[in-house]
């Protein structure tokens, strides 16, 4: 039987979230966003179920699918690269967690003031400057957070960051202090940024530590993926 326990397996998970919130110390609230990519509808109503209100999405096209099939009042959120000329795509996502250059932050605040309001976003950054990652370079996120509150249609809540696979305990945690020092800079500029995307199913708690409030959890919560 699919997704079987899923609320006894969600709520162990907010135990241990609860658990790396005081020893961290910051005092956040922390959001669980169930990653649905590769299941099905059917994975989005048993997260319901369970208690899960906000459910990810990397695909633009996979999520588009699946939200006429589901019933559950979820908030979608898109933790995948959007392309500049699917922005339009963004109508039923509560968040875009990865919003990774300058030219798609155009885009968007394109399509929010179109829409005639402002599109909630997150700023990717790739702390550990992989090649293989998108997102903002660390070096950029000052001058960017200055020039992102001369443009409209955006709301900048904060940031998100993907770990490197395989990091170490202290690879993890440079990475996640990196990711709040970017959140600092969006502060400094004046955004009402209060969100801080980090952690997924083998990283979480570290991502906790260090002050997460939205953790992405997939294989942890739904089970391997088949693809
Ligand atoms: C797939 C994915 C996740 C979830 O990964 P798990 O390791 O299965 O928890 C989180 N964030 C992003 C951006 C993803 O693409």
């Amino acid at each position: 039987m699919p997704f079987l326990d899923l609320a006894g397996r969600v709520s162990e998970i907010r135990e241990r979230i609860s658990a790396a919130t005081a020893r961290g110390g910051h005092g956040q609230q922390v959001t669980i966003v169930a990653v649905t990519k590769t299941h099905g509808a059917d994975a989005v109503e048993a997260a319901f179920a369970a208690g899960i209100t906000d459910v990810g999405e990397n695909r633009v096209q996979e999520a588009l699918r699946k939200m006429p099939e589901v019933t559950a009042p979820v908030r979608w959120h898109l933790i995948g690269h959007l392309q500049r000329n699917k922005v339009k795509s963004l109508k039923g996502f509560a968040l875009l967690h990865s919003l990774d250059s300058a030219r798609l932050a155009n885009a968007v605040a394109a399509y929010g003031t179109e829409s005639g309001s402002r599109m909630p976003v997150l700023v990717q950054v790739n702390v550990s400057g992989e090649t293989s990652k998108g997102g903002y370079e660390m070096s950029e996120i000052e001058r960017e957070a200055a020039r992102l509150r001369t443009v409209e249609g955006l709301d900048v809540r904060g940031v998100m960051t993907i770990a490197p696979e395989g990091a170490s305990e202290r690879e993890l945690r440079a990475v996640f202090a990196g990711a709040r020092s970017a959140y600092a800079a969006l502060v400094t500029a004046g955004h009402q940024a209060t969100e801080l995307s980090m952690g997924m199913s083998g990283d979480f708690e570290v991502a906790v530590e260090e002050g997460a409030t939205m953790v992405r959890l997939g294989t942890i919560l739904l089970g391997a993926r088949d693809a």
